[in-house]
């Protein structure tokens, strides 16, 4: 059988299967040969292989019989493997006009998230605070057996998640360039569902998932509440554990801690290895600060820095690494732009209001009392039990601001608020979180009241 005529059969098919499905199943195959009353088809996994036959074979041999083909019986194999599948992988070989589109599932280009470059495990400074996950992120990036599965990171924001994640990416890539990692965003993923649901390619979605060596999720707390996001998660979660190959995820909290998250999700995250980022000590924020500077020496030769600055900055900014790294960054860009040797008192003048924000110790009693002016409401009913929504919501913010502007725990946070549980002050944040980004006008209230208590 000719190209051309495989090419006719190809568009027979397209007419009664429809579009979906032929892109999907049929367009990746690739007819390896007719012979003797046997149709032998390639196709690009194990999977797609098991589908195709159980699903299109009978229909493929009907066409290819009416276009003329003697044909008993038609047999699927997987395709011999390819190069890196991290690339974009071109369709298979072939001579004619018929060739196939770019092939689908396990063989397209997997939809991860670009890695930064900088986050390597070069560029990672250990200190108390992140020994255990360091060592653990090490672990998974050596490769070789699966020991824990999945490897669960949490912390607090700017503690270094991400960048850890992105080293293991790094350090499996450069080890074994033709490992299949893929990293995306808890968000990415419900993006990249959502739209194969809507695409009516869900099969494509799992199969992609499913032929992955290396998944990581990042911030996977924001899939909590999302039911059908979770569902489809926690389906890929099993199948790849299964499978025995490697799971990393990171979370702002410990998995149990995750509200709206299905039960049987959070117990499954435990089962791996659940290790917590602290926040940082002096130590790790001054180790970090010099690696940052020697780095800003390099890409500005001559400018000189004072003994004592970036002690003082470690002393004082706290906050978290993200905070700390900019103020450096705007430190040197200002130094190099004035000329200037980089003291004490310009780093005081340049940063006063970094330095000023990490400063001030707001309390909870001071954010209630604020929030509660900010809204006309009575500073009695912050406190108090009323549900009604122009109460509630307040509350809310204030709760919210609570977790964030303070170092205060979700219990103790929830004693000062009439001592409520501290599952309703988690509840609270979360929904203030929900909003604020869609309601402009709630991020905007909570951006002035957020100044005015740092002021
Ligand atoms: P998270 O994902 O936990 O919110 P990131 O990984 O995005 O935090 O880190 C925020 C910034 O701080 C990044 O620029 C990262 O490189 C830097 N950072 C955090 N921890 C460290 C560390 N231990 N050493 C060097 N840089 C760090
Ligand atoms: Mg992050």
């Amino acid at each position: 059988m000719t190209e051309d005529s495989w090419g006719r059969v190809r568009n027979e098919l397209l007419k009664t299967l429809g579009k979906n499905n032929f892109t999907t199943w049929i367009e990746p195959l690739t007819l390896d040969r007719l012979q003797d009353g046997i149709a032998r088809f390639e196709a690009p996994t194990r999977f797609m292989r098991d589908w195709v036959s159980r699903n299109f074979a009978e229909q493929i041999r009907q066409h290819l019989a009416k276009a003329g083909h003697e044909v008993e019986r038609v047999e699927f194999h997987v395709a011999a493997p390819r190069p890196n599948p991290i690339e974009k992988v071109a369709g298979p070989r072939t001579k004619s006009a018929a060739r196939p589109a770019p092939r689908r599932g396990d063989e397209a280009e997997l939809p991860g998230a670009p890695l930064d470059a900088r986050f390597t495990f070069d560029t990672f400074v250990v200190g108390k605070p992140n020994e255990l996950a360091h060592a653990a992120a090490r672990r998974v990036a050596e490769g070789g057996p699966v020991t824990f599965n999945p490897l669960f990171l949490y912390g607090g924001v700017g503690l270094g998640k991400t960048h850890l994640m992105h080293a293991i990416a790094h350090e499996l890539q450069t080890r074994s360039p033709d490992l299949r990692v893929l990293y995306l965003s808890a968000e990415q993923f419900m993006y990249r569902f959502v739209q194969a649901l809507r695409e009516k390619e869900i099969m494509g979605f799992k199969e992609m998932f499913r032929s992955v060596d290396v998944l990581m999720v990042d911030d996977v707390q924001f899939i909590a509440g999302k039911d059908s996001t979770q569902e489809e998660f926690f389906h890929t979660f099993n199948a790849l554990v299964d499978q025995n190959k490697q799971i990393v995820i990171s979370a702002d909290r410990a998995p149990g801690e995750i509200k709206d998250l299905e039960d049987r999700i959070k117990s499954r995250l435990q089962c791996g290895l659940v290790v917590d980022l602290h926040p940082t000590d002096y130590e790790l924020r001054l180790g970090i600060l010099q690696q940052k500077a020697e780095h800003y020496r390099g890409q500005y030769p001559g400018l000189k820095l004072a003994n004592g600055v970036l002690e003082f900055l470690a002393h004082r900014i706290t906050t978290n690494v993200r905070v700390l790294e900019g103020a450096l960054t705007r430190l040197f860009a200002f130094a190099s732009l004035v000329g200037r040797e980089i003291t004490l008192d310009l780093a005081q003048d340049c940063l006063a209001d970094i330095l000023r924000a990490s400063d001030r110790k707001v309390t909870i009693e001071e954010i209630q009392r604020k929030v509660s002016e900010h809204y006309n409401i009575r500073l009695s009913d912050m406190i108090g039990p009323k549900r009604v929504r122009t109460i509630a919501r307040p509350r809310q913010v204030a709760m919210y601001l609570a977790k964030s502007m303070t170092t205060r725990s979700l219990p103790e946070i929830g004693r000062r608020f009439g001592g409520r549980d501290h599952t309703t002050i988690m509840h609270g944040i979360r929904k203030v979180e929900e909003l604020k980004a869609t309601d402009s006008q709630l991020a905007e209230d909570i951006d002035l009241l957020r100044r005015l208590l740092e002021a």
